[in-house]
């Protein structure tokens, strides 16, 4: 059960695939507690934005360590951004 599930997402930038995902994963405790969760894989080369739940890629996204797609950077740290820069 080495292999991660395939789901096909689609970046909302470039629409080309990603890669890696999330898996699920089972586990037994010691005590026969069984364990089922999420985990996502180390090649992973993409985020689904918090706020909007879109697919994008980290390497299409100008803040992948925040887990949010641009538009949704923008309307979360850069409120009415005003005039022109430099
Ligand atoms: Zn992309
Ligand atoms: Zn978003």
């Amino acid at each position: 059960m080495d292999t991660p599930q395939e789901l096909g997402e689609v970046c909302y930038v470039c629409k080309g695939r990603t890669r890696g995902g999330f898996v699920n994963f089972e586990s037994v405790m010691k005590d026969g507690t069984p364990i089922i969760g999420i985990d996502t894989t180390p090649d992973r080369d993409f985020n689904v934005c918090d706020l909007c739940n879109i697919v994008v890629h980290f390497r299409c996204s100008m803040h992948p360590d925040l887990g949010y797609c641009d538009p949704c950077y923008a309307k979360v740290y850069e409120p009415k951004a005003t005039g022109s820069s430099s």
